[in-house]
């Protein structure tokens, strides 16, 4: 890492602190406090996080209208009447230069618990439904938004090996299975998005093997700030047809599916320990 100092927001999904995620969490807080940076820790099982989206969220909804999720979150966020759960969180985002998601695989995505902080924190003014919508410019996604120049990065354990999320493994490729989350949830927003470091067939861990992976995460921490971010299309910069928002013909033809809104000409290598 540069010698500034980053404020990192370690957002963390693991029911057990004495886990292989709680280990390596503790580390991750230890190794960044040591090299001098900030960093705060959102433990949601710890803090009892309240994953269910509902009407308690927007604190000041007049009795007995209907509940519209987007609305009320956008009208909770404008008025400052968001549940204060939320509220804290998005400052913990605005805080932060970089944004860490350390979870277990469950079923091929984050534990709901971790769905639930997106879908309540990401309100509706805050990380979509933000700016404006013309010929040229379909709001500030994809690129840009609310969370641009700010970093993220998962840490992601598995139980399947890693041949089981190679480009012909059975569970199907871990770039496509973690596109989600990585160019829907962090890309959306503007966040870049540093490729992930992913853990596999976590059954079979013995000392050794867990030295080298601390080792693998330590190192890429202290690149977080130098790592090239995985190269995603920007949305308003000319690779998309506006209002269509299909890639323009020309680029990566014949094409589709996850793949094409990487720019392969800029390239970014994945970490695997
Ligand atoms: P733990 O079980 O805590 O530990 C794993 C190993 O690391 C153990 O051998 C443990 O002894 C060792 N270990 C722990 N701490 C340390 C330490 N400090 N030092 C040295 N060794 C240590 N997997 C998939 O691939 N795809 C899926 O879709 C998927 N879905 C799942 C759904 C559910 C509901 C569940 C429960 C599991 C699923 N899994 C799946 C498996 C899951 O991803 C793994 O169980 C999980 O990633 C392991 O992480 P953990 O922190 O729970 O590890």
């Amino acid at each position: 890492m540069e010698h500034r100092i980053v404020k990192v927001l370690i957002v963390y999904a693991h029911p057990e602190p004495r886990s292989l995620n709680g280990a390596l969490k503790e580390f991750a807080v230890e190794h960044l406090r040591s090299a001098g940076h900030e960093v705060e820790v959102s433990d949601l099982y710890a803090m009892q996080w309240k994953a269910a989206l509902d009407s308690a969220d927007n604190t000041a909804r007049a009795a007995g209208t209907r509940f519209d999720p987007s609305l009320d979150s956008r009208l909770a966020y404008e008025n400052g009447t968001q549940a204060p759960d939320i509220a804290r969180e998005q400052d913990k985002l605005r805080w932060a230069d970089a944004l860490i998601l350390q979870f277990p695989l469950w079923w091929f995505s984050m534990p709901a618990i971790l769905k639930g902080w997106v879908e309540r924190v990401y309100a509706c003014g805050f990380a979509y439904g933000v700016g404006e919508h013309s010929d040229t410019h379909w709001g500030d996604r994809y690129g840009e938004g609310m969370l641009a120049g700010k970093r993220a990065m998962l840490v992601v354990t598995a139980g399947g090996w890693e041949s089981h999320y190679a480009p012909r493994g059975i569970n199907g490729p871990i770039d496509d299975i973690l596109f989600p989350i990585h160019h829907g949830i962090l890309y959306y927003p503007g966040f870049d998005v540093l490729p992930p470091y992913v853990i596999y067939r976590t059954g079979r861990m013995d000392s050794e093997r867990y030295a080298r992976i601390r080792l693998g995460l330590g190192q890429r921490l202290d690149a977080l700030w130098t790592t090239p971010p995985i190269p995603f299309r920007r949305q308003n910069h000319g690779d998309y047809l506006i209002p269509e928002l299909t890639l323009r013909p020309g680029l990566a033809p014949g094409g589709a599916g996850f793949g094409i809104h990487v720019d392969a000409q800029a390239g970014a290598s994945v970490d695997r320990p």
